[in-house]
């Protein structure tokens, strides 16, 4: 674009959530002339109301657990010990503010021309903010994440989400989670380790459906001995006021509660109202995500998109990557960059956490019937067999053979469930993309004594 156009751009970017933000900087990093809109805090769902205040949280509860174990293993600490929720999230959003300034900084060094606007497709190649600038793009890169369902039964008004969760001052005394998935994992371990009396509520039979089953039983089997309710394959179809709570009424009739908080958490939906696709002729798919190729391509010419809004694997470092290689593409003469979507790692942040890389034992099953060998290992981490504590940690790893020999069986899936889960895995997700045998697995020498170890000790 030229210099003495200043409302001309070589890249807009409208969302400056973690994929927004990644492809404005390295655009701008590849010399690109480059403007984001953003009218909300910088950072989006992730640094917001996503995975950095969850985690704060969820270290909050692992501290939780370390002091119970303390207080078990002869610490002169309460078992239960009391929790300032409020100054915790004191030092948490302080945190964050920290996040927010340092994008600032980073996006005034890079040159880029930050607008707390929303924006708007006027066509594929100009973008209007709130305040009625118009923005003459070569490219637009459309990353407006997504926000959460709300169900449409009764009474589903008398519920809140987790964007409410991140403001809430305490621990709510009893506490009912509709969903089965990452959210209502993440926060129900979270509360209940904090104070409140957690239970979920879901309509499958059971939790995490996509996850393997096996190592989904052996969560909710920590869960039932943390002393979180199941509730599970009964669909909740209404909320109701009774008494001095509300209660979950489910399919089958039944109601169940009171609860003084019911979080919904039952999936999320592309942001994309308002946003002028039908004017720049950006199609949707069928589940009101934009639709994108491998490139992250819309079907608009110069319009392109990332992250949660193209329902494709909703998470932040996959939005990051997608941006990260789209710009390599459009402005660092990397033709072929594009994301390879297959075997990404993801962590779900339960008590214990739960990692997975690859396909589970039944998709590797449907896929390759007989020559699946599935290792697998239950063992009391350390801490819990001192404390005594009865709960396990389960690995598993799933592999295709083309014969006995290790050498001969490819690593396709790995499934942690115990402690350090979420940081063994990254490791072992590097191994598995490159091809892994279980042989190479083996002539890997163990660190001893951790859980990690176990991973190489299958047999
Ligand atoms: P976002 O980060 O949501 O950014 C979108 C931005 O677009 C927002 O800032 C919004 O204000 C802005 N916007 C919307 N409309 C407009 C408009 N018209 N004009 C301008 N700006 C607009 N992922 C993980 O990998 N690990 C985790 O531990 C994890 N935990 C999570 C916990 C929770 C409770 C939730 C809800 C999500 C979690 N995720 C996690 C998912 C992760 O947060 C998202 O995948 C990620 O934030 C998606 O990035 P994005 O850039 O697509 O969208
Ligand atoms: P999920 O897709 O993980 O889970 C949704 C849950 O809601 C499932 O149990 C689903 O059941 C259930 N459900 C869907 N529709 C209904 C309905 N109409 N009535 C009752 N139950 C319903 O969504 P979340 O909201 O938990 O999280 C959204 C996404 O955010 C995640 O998929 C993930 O990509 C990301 N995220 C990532 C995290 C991480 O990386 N650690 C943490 C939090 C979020 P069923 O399985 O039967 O369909």
């Amino acid at each position: 674009m030229s210099a003495r156009d200043p409302l001309g751009f070589d890249l807009v970017v409208i969302g400056g959530g973690s994929g927004g933000l990644a492809g404005a900087f390295r655009a701008a990093a590849l010399g690109a002339r480059v403007a984001l809109l953003e009218p909300a805090e910088l950072g989006g769902t992730c640094v917001n109301a996503g995975c950095v205040p969850k985690k704060a949280m969820w270290l909050a509860a692992e501290l939780a657990h370390r002091i119970g174990q303390a207080a078990d293993l002869g610490f002169d600490v309460p078992a239960r010990p009391a929790f300032d929720w409020q100054q915790f999230i004191t030092d948490r959003q302080r945190y964050i503010a920290g996040i927010h300034a340092s994008y600032r900084k980073r996006l005034d060094a890079a040159g880029i021309v930050w607008m707390p606007q929303r924006g708007r497709l006027l066509d594929a190649r100009t973008v209007e903010t709130g305040d009625g600038v118009r923005l003459r793009a070569r490219h637009v890169l459309i990353a407006t994440g997504s926000q959460p369902v709300r169900p449409d039964f009764p009474g589903a008004e008398l519920g809140v989400v987790s964007d409410d969760f991140f403001h809430w001052n305490g621990a709510p005394p009893r506490v009912a989670l509709v969903g089965g998935g990452y959210i209502s994992i993440e926060l129900a371990a979270v509360l209940q380790s904090l104070g409140s009396s957690v239970e979920i509520h879901a309509r499958s039979s059971r939790l995490l459906t996509a996850s393997d089953a096996e190592i989904v039983e052996q969560l909710e089997e920590h869960y039932r001995h943390l002393g979180i309710g199941l509730h599970l394959g009964v669909e909740p179809a209404a909320l109701e006021r009774a008494g001095d709570g509300i209660v979950v009424r489910g399919s089958d009739g039944a109601c169940r509660g009171p609860y003084d908080r019911v979080l919904l958490a039952i999936g999320r939906r592309a942001c994309t109202e308002g946003l002028g696709l039908d004017a720049a002729g950006v199609r949707l798919d069928d589940r009101g995500s934009i639709e994108v190729d491998a490139r992250q391509d819309t079907s608009a010419e110069g319009v392109h998109a990332v992250g949660d809004v193209t329902g494709r694997a909703t998470l932040t470092p996959v939005a990051i990557a997608a941006a990260r290689r789209l710009m390599d593409r459009l402005f660092g003469g990397q033709a072929d960059a594009k994301l390879d979507y297959d075997n990404i790692p993801t962590v779900v942040f339960s008590h214990p956490p739960l990692g997975a890389v690859g396909l589970t034992e039944a998709q590797a099953r449907e896929a390759h019937g007989d020559a699946v060998r599935v290792y697998r290992t239950k063992f009391r981490p350390m801490l819990h067999a001192l404390a005594d504590s009865p709960l396990c940690s389960l690995f598993k790893l799933v592999c295709v053979a083309t014969g006995d020999a290790p050498a001969q069986q490819r690593v396709v899936g790995i499934h942690l469930l115990g402690e350090a889960a979420d940081e063994i895995l990254q490791g072992f997700a590097v191994a598995l993309k490159m091809g892994a045998t279980l042989a190479d697995l083996h002539d890997t020498v163990a660190l001893h004594p951790t859980s990690a170890e176990e991973l190489v000790l299958l047999r």
